[in-house]
């Protein structure tokens, strides 16, 4: 395998604010930290990330959840509702059915407002509530709404979200809503929903949420190191491969982040780098088409459709950091139909697993890659889901079995049952 990363880290430029600053992927471009709101590189337009002058090692994490890795994060604790420290499952009976060596589910539907956003909007909103920003906005598929409405709540700021009218799912929006964000119904798709978020936050009319924005992608890595240290923990060894459902591709991001800054720092050789493998629906698969072709860049697509709607996007728009983190980690991306997304969702829900659909992904992926031959027998996998099932409970009732009405008396029920 050959396994090239760019060094995350350099000497601090003079920018940088207490050893952080900030750097576009593409040019040589480096800016202060919290200066100016600033979401792409002012010279390229291309994508920043964060980088830090000392990377810290596993001795350094202590206390729980997302603050536990703190010193791999841009500032310190101050807007959370405790997001974080999920659960590794075993989930046995899929693993004998795949038949890879271990397979554990690592289930983000088990955070604050029931998915992984809250790991970045923990960080993304701290950011912005020490910028002074007065109001927060994003456009959504649904979580990154819901996250944002709770934490914007929390640290007492104006939330806008813009989500695609009629198309998404029935949780998110009463999350949303109940937080009390103002909730913008878009006549169009969710990559038109972040065309217009971006011209506003451009504009200076609000503070921009979404995984564009490089410091919720920070909090995002501590998926990444919680599964590491849970899966050695377990198994002895870190995971050979994380599955993982794609959107954005702020995870797939995120994740190769994380993993490049532990090998910079010595604590993961590179040979133990995890195969970062994306897994998209048929309808929404930009970024399958772009690891297939071979190509460096997505072509976006315009019309997008599956039943997972979390990830019914079709302009990811962390491509040009996360195509790299596919093929540098030899990993893969791969697209699946829906009916085989509902198959996973019913599949992980015999093991007591509730998902959302976008989630299941990750398991309807992982078997079409044993199909293929692509995941070996030997591997030790982890499959990321993302959300909880009642954030989709239209999607959940209708693949599960349907009520069954009886008489409102024993001997009724008993004669039902027989
Ligand atoms: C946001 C989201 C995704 C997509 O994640 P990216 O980091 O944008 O690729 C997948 N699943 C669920 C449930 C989500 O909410
Ligand atoms: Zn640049």
């Amino acid at each position: 395998m050959s396994l090239e990363l760019d060094a995350p880290a350099e000497a601090a430029p003079d920018v940088a604010d207490d050893g952080v600053w900030l750097a576009c992927i593409e040019c040589d471009n480096v800016l202060a930290p919290f200066d100016d709101v600033v979401y792409t590189c002012p010279d390229c337009d291309s994508l920043l990330e964060v980088r830090y002058a000392d990377l810290p090692t596993f001795d350094d994490f202590e206390g729980r959840g997302v603050w536990r890795y703190d010193d791999a994060l841009p500032v310190e604790m101050g807007v959370t509702i405790q997001e974080g420290d999920t659960p590794l499952y075993s989930v046995p009976d899929l693993e004998e059915e795949t038949g890879v060596e271990h397979l554990h589910v690592k289930h983000e539907g088990m955070n604050p407002t029931g998915s992984f956003k809250d790991r970045g909007m923990t960080v993304g909103v701290q950011v912005a509530s020490e910028l002074g920003v007065d109001r927060l906005a994003c456009a959504s598929t649904g979580n990154t709404s819901a996250a944002l409405a709770a934490y914007g709540a929390r640290s007492e700021l104006e939330t806008l979200v813009l989500l695609p009218a009629g198309k998404v799912a029935a949780g998110k929006v009463a999350q949303a809503s109940l937080h009390g964000a103002r909730i913008l119904e878009v006549d169009g798709n969710f990559d038109t929903c972040l065309d217009i978020v971006q011209d506003l936050a451009g504009m200076g009319e609000a503070y921009l949420l979404n995984s564009l924005n490089p410091f919720r992608l920070e909090g995002q890595k501590t998926i990444g190191l919680e599964i590491l240290e849970q899966c050695k923990s377990r198994t002895g060894e870190f995971p050979d491969r994380i599955v993982l459902p794609v959107g954005n591709a702020g995870n797939t991001s995120a994740l190769y982040k994380a993993f490049r800054e532990l090998v910079q720092a010595g604590e993961l050789d590179e040979t133990e780098v995890p195969k970062l493998t994306g897994v998209q629906a048929e309808g929404a698969a930009p970024m399958v088409e772009a690891i297939e072709e071979g190509n460096d860049e997505i072509h976006r697509w315009d019309d997008v459709e599956t039943r997972a709607t979390a990830i019914r996007i079709g302009n990811p728009v962390n491509a040009p950091k996360a195509i790299p983190g596919i093929r540098e980690t030899d990993g893969t991306a791969v697209a699946v139909s829906d009916e085989r997304i509902t198959d996973a969702q019913r599949s992980l829900a015999e093991e007591g697993v509730g998902v959302e659909p976008a989630s299941a992904a990750s398991i309807a992926g992982l078997r079409k890659l044993r199909d293929r031959g692509v995941v070996d027998a030997d591997e030790n996998v982890v499959c990321l889901t993302t959300g909880h099932l009642l954030k989709d409970p239209d999607a959940a009732a209708a693949a599960g079995a349907d009520p069954e009405p009886v008489p409102g008396d024993t001997e009724g029920v008993l004669e039902h049952l027989d």
